[in-house]
């Protein structure tokens, strides 16, 4: 082992023996062009690589980062756990107090199963969703990611969008006619297919806020917001809402986007998903809701669900030590350094006369390269997805680490401190000169 392995060296071994030299597609920046840095170490919102680089992140290990990088007692409480043992496969006391803080946190959970990922998480709610209803088919958003669940990949967000895939190869003619795939928003949409096919369906999927297409905000019509008129609509056809939370929960507010559009309480989800956050950097999901439905889960119920890592003491230790980080000032802090970073971003492309529109969901936001607002996943895909490369590309060389996709959020920190941001705007202009470089 040499310890002078540059990016370059170390992704032309990956390729050999990684598919496509990655394990998680976007991270190859495929869409964008070059090589990606190998990361080495990270502290707060800054990032090295192995070519002595270092950046300000605004990915965040896709949102789990949310104290910034080795938080001291995030760290502290994996250290303190891991001496006691790494995995047990039975029950310990670590995924007990998981539990209680998620349902303290999350007004529709009543109880929660941990998995290992957010894949994990929809996969299950939905095995939990057809049981309980009896029914097969399955209603999804175009644009809206929910993991590389086979029922769910059709006309996906995330790494499908970023790679303009229809779907994905190797899901079955029989899974893909289970789901139907409606356009986000679109209400008439789904009363129209609710009249015809009502009896059929199972569940309604649909990310609380859909952020893996850029952040799409649910809209309200006529004063009733899409997610409640979901709820309402599957309610009356004797079918389930799923929201998923696996991207905002914990992080568009303390109680995710439910606690924005559901704060009233004149609706609420039958099943939620979660991931990123919960975990804190470490393999965690949950799927959680009605007492009653979750009991539908083995061993006392006939669904069958079940992980041998599934709550480890290690993954609940950071989740739980991310949790108790994540206070009022918390939130407040985050809320700050997302509309300071916002402010920068916009003063910067509108003096480079680059069209944009600045989207958000509570504390959450991404940046589209067009100028009409976004609301659906064929507005996301009309963005001039060219002139977010020529940006993303002068970001990086001015050492700013943005998702390398022009269909995903930016994730700040506690740790985008004001001396931060300023390392941020300083590098602004001329990321946006280069995007308005056509
Ligand atoms: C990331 C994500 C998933 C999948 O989670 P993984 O942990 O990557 O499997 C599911 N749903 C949403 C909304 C996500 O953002």
């Amino acid at each position: 082992m040499t310890s002078t392995t540059t990016s370059a060296d170390l992704f032309a071994r990956a390729q050999q023996v990684i598919p496509s030299g990655v394990n998680s597609p976007v991270r190859a920046f495929g869409s964008v062009g070059g090589t990606p840095p190998f990361l080495t170490e990270a502290k707060g919102a800054l990032l090295h690589d192995a070519d002595g680089n270092e950046y300000v992140d605004l990915v965040g290990s896709w949102g789990p980062m949310i104290l910034g990088h080795a938080n001291e007692q995030v760290v502290e409480a994996v250290r303190a756990a891991a001496g006691r043992g790494l995995s047990f496969g039975a029950p310990q006391p670590g995924e007990v107090t998981l539990a209680e803080e998620v349902v303290r946190r999350i007004g529709p959970v009543e109880q929660l199963r941990l998995v290992n990922s957010g894949t994990e998480a929809t996969m299950s709610a939905l095995r939990v969703a057809r049981a309980a209803t009896g029914r097969d088919v399955v209603v999804k958003f175009a644009g809206c990611y929910h993991g590389h669940v086979d029922a769910l990949l059709a006309e996906a967000g995330s790494g499908v969008a970023t790679f303009a895939m229809p779907g994905s190869a190797g899901v079955t003619a029989a899974t893909a006619r289970d789901t139907v795939v409606l356009p986000y928003g679109d209400s008439e949409a789904v009363a129209a297919l609710f009249a015809e096919r009502g009896g059929e369906i199972a569940a309604i999927i649909t990310e609380a806020a859909p952020a893996n297409m850029g952040v799409v905000p649910p809209l309200a019509q006529d004063g009733v917001g899409f997610n409640r008129f979901l709820s309402e609509t599957a309610h009356a056809a004797g079918a389930l809402l799923i929201s998923d939370e696996v991207l905002t929960g914990f992080r568009a507010s303390a109680e995710g986007h439910y606690g924005i559009d559901g704060a009233d309480r004149s609706w609420a989800p039958d099943l939620m998903t979660f991931g990123k956050v919960i975990g804190g950097g470490l393999p965690v999901g949950a799927f959680g809701g009605r007492a009653d439905l979750m009991g539908l889960l083995a061993p006392a119920g006939p669904v069958y669900q079940a992980g041998t890592l599934s709550g480890n003491p290690l993954a609940t230790a950071a989740g739980l030590a991310t949790l108790e980080g994540l206070d009022a000032a918390a939130y407040d802090t985050l809320g700050r350094a997302s509309s300071t970073l916002q402010q920068l971003v916009a003063d910067a492309l509108t003096t480079a006369g680059v069209p944009h529109v600045i989207q958000t969901a509570g504390t959450l936001f991404s940046v589209f390269f067009r100028e009409q607002p976004v609301t659906t996943y064929e507005d996301a895909k009309a963005q001039d997805t060219a002139a977010f490369t020529r940006f993303f590309h002068a970001m990086l060389e001015g050492g700013v680490y943005l998702p390398p996709s022009a269909f995903e959020a930016w994730f700040v920190s506690t740790a985008h401190s004001d001396e931060v941001l300023d390392r941020i705007a300083a590098v602004l202009p001329a990321a946006a000169k280069a995007a308005a470089r056509g």
